[in-house]
């Protein structure tokens, strides 16, 4: 938990790191999915895990109202 600046309360709050994974650019099919799944693997192989931190978006969610934040900058969330 960190303490974090909510525009909804006005204020510092607790917040609480979430990661959601994204919607995948890759169709539904099983077959898809199974390419998609590969992709990952072998580039977070090659990649240094690159390529995975870029399947999903990183949210803070305030403890006091719920209110989500989409946080994707790269920095470090303590
Ligand atoms: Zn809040």
């Amino acid at each position: 938990m960190a303490k974090q600046f909510c525009e909804t309360c006005g204020k510092q709050t607790e917040h609480r790191e979430w990661i959601q994974q994204k919607p995948s650019m890759y169709g539904t099919s099983r077959k898809e999915k199974l390419k998609a799944f590969l992709d990952g693997f072998f580039s977070g192989w090659g990649g240094g895990g690159a390529a995975a931190i870029d399947l999903v978006d990183r949210y803070v969610i305030c403890q006091a109202c719920g209110r989500k934040t989409l946080q994707n900058h790269g920095e470090q969330f303590q």
